[in-house]
C-alpha cells in the first residue's frame, strides 16, 4: 500500500506519478490488493506442496505415483469447493487425469491446465529434490510441471481467500500422461477436449522457455510421416534406360531435396527425415526405429523407406506443407512410384490467434501493474508440443508457460526451477483471472 506521506508536498509530483505507476492499478484496488496479499499468505504452504509432490515419483508409467500426486492435488481442490475426480485411464493404458470443476455466475469460463506425470520413471537417478541455493530447486518435475500445478492451486487459494472465487466458473485439468500420451489420442485427450469445449479461455502452466519474462501464445503441432519408394530392380548398367528408370534411391533423393528446396524457408515450419533405409530388399523393424537393408552397388535399387516428422505453427501451415509434400511425391522420376503417409492424430498446433495475442496483452498489463515488468511472447520455435494445443480449436483465447520457471534442464537429471517465480506467477494469474471474470480490461 502507498503510505499517505508520499503525498507530502515536498515530494516532486513526477516522483509521485512514478511511484503510483510502479505500484500500479492493483495497489489502488482493494480486491486486487486482497488477492495479492492472499498469495503471500499461502506461499509457504505452496512451496511445501511443491516439495511433497516432487518427492512422489510420478513417471508417466508409474500409475500408482501419478495417482498419488493426483490425490494430493485433489485434496487441495476439494478444500476450495471444487467437484473433483480422478478419471480412469485404463482404456488408453495410462493412470487417468485429475478433473476439477466449479460453477459460478459471472464472466468467461476459464480452463486451467497442468499435468501430474513427469519423464522421470522409477529407474531414473533423479527421484527427490535438492536446493542448489535458497531459491533454485533441482528435482524431477520441479518445473515440468509440479511447480505449475501448485501455482494453479495457489492462485485459486488466493481468489478464494479474497472472496472472489465464488462467482467464477473454472475447470482444472491435470492430465496423467502429458509426457507420454496414452493411445489412442481420441481417448487419452477426451477429458481435456471436453473441458475445452465448455470453456472460453485456456491457461496452461507449463514452464515455457524457462524465462518468467515470456509466455507462450503459439506452439507448433507435430506429426510423423513415412515415405515409401519403389523402383525397377535391374543390372546397374541398365539404369536410365526407358524400361528401367532411375531406381528407388535416386527418386528418394529427388523427393527429399525438393522438400528442402520448396519448404525449408517457410517460417516456423520444420520437417526432419530421421530414418532411411534403401536397397534391393528391406526388413524394417516392427518398432519403426531400425531395420536391415540389403543392396549391391551393381543393382538398381528397388525400395527405400524414410521416416520423419513435420512441425507447423498453424493448421493452415500444416495443411499447405502436406499438400506441397504430396505434390512433390507425385512428380515421380521415370519408372518409380512413391507413397507418402502422414500419421493420424499427432499434436495439433496452438495457432497464433488474435485472442491469444489479446490474452498475452492482458497478462502483460497485469504483470506491469503488479510491478513485475513486461512479458513478451516465446518464439514458437522454442516451444515444444503441450496439452494446451488440444484446446486451440475450442477456446477463444489461450496462453501457456504460466508455470514455475527460471531454471532449466527440463527432462534431464538437471531439471530445476526458481521458487521465487511461484509468487510472481500466482499473483499475475490470480489478478488476471479476477479481471477477466469481472470485465476489468
Ligand atoms: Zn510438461
Amino acid at each position: 500500500m502507498i503510505p499517505f506521506k508520499v503525498f507530502n508536498k515536498k515530494i516532486p509530483f513526477a516522483l509521485v506519478v512514478l511511484t503510483m505507476s510502479m505500484f500500479g492499478f492493483a495497489q489502488n484496488n482493494r480486491l486486487e490488493r486482497k488477492i495479492v496479499k492472499a498469495v503471500d499468505k499461502h506461499l509457504d504452504g505452496a512451496i511445501e506442496l511443491i516439495k511433497t509432490s516432487v518427492n512422489i515419483n510420478s513417471g508417466t508409467m508409474n500409475f500408482e505415483g501419478v495417482r498419488a500426486v493426483g490425490t494430493l492435488f485433489q485434496n487441495e481442490l476439494d478444500k476450495l469447493g471444487f467437484q473433483t475426480q480422478l478419471t480412469d485411464g485404463t482404456a488408453y493404458c495410462r493412470a487417468g487425469h485429475l478433473v476439477a470443476t466449479k460453477k459460478g455466475t459471472k464472466g468467461p469460463k476459464i480452463l486451467m491446465i497442468g499435468h501430474l506425470d513427469t519423464v522421470f520413471e522409477l529407474d531414473s537417478p533423479l527421484q527427490e529434490y535438492t536446493m542448489e541455493n535458497d531459491s533454485i530447486m533441482k528435482g524431477p518435475g520441479v518445473a515440468d510441471m509440479k511447480g505449475g500445478d501448485v501455482i494453479i492451486i495457489l492462485a485459486l487459494q488466493a481468489l478464494k481467500n479474497a472472496g472472489v472465487l465464488e462467482d467464477m466458473t473454472i475447470e482444472v485439468i491435470m492430465t496423467g500422461d502429458e509426457e507420454k500420451s496414452g493411445k489412442p489420442l481420441e481417448l487419452s485427450k477426451k477429458d481435456l477436449i471436453e473441458a475445452a469445449k465448455r470453456s472460453d479461455i485456456a491457461l496452461g502452466f507449463e514452464n515455457g522457455d524457462n524465462n518468467p519474462k515470456t509466455i507462450v501464445v503459439a506452439r507448433r503441432g507435430s506429426l510423423d510421416w513415412e515415405l515409401k519408394v519403389s523402383g525397377v530392380r535391374a543390372h546397374s548398367s541398365q539404369i536410365f534406360l526407358d524400361d528401367v528408370g532411375v531406381g528407388a534411391i535416386y527418386e528418394t533423393s529427388r523427393i527429399l531435396n525438393e522438400f528442402y528446396k520448396q519448404l525449408s524457408k517457410e517460417k516456423n515450419l520444420t520437417f526432419n527425415p530421421g530414418f532411411i533405409i534403401g536397397g534391393t530388399a528391406l526388413k524394417p523393424d516392427a518398432d519403426a526405429t531400425g531395420g536391415h537393408a540389403y543392396g549391391k552397388s551393381n543393382v538398381v535399387s528397388q525400395e527405400t523407406i524414410v521416416r520423419g516428422d513435420l512441425r507447423a505453427v498453424s493448421l493452415d501451415q500444416l495443411k499447405k506443407a502436406k499438400e506441397t509434400m504430396k505434390k512433390i511425391v507425385s512428380e515421380s522420376y521415370p519408372k518409380t512410384e512413391a507413397q507418402l503417409v502422414f500419421s493420424s492424430g499427432g499434436y495439433p498446433p496452438l495457432s497464433l490467434s488474435e485472442g491469444n495475442t489479446k490474452l498475452l496483452n492482458y497478462f502483460n498489463t497485469v504483470s506491469e501493474d503488479l510491478g513485475f515488468g513486461s512479458v513478451t511472447a516465446v518464439n514458437p520455435r522454442h516451444a515444444g508440443a503441450a496439452d494446451i494445443s488440444f484446446t486451440s480449436e475450442y477456446v477463444d483465447m489461450a496462453i501457456d508457460g504460466l508455470g514455475l520457471t527460471g531454471g532449466g534442464g527440463d527432462h534431464t537429471i538437471y531439471e530445476s526451477g526458481n521458487l521465487n517465480t511461484v509468487e510472481r506467477q500466482a499473483k499475475i494469474t490470480a489478478v488476471l483471472m479476477y479481471r477477466l471474470v469481472n470485465s476489468k480490461f
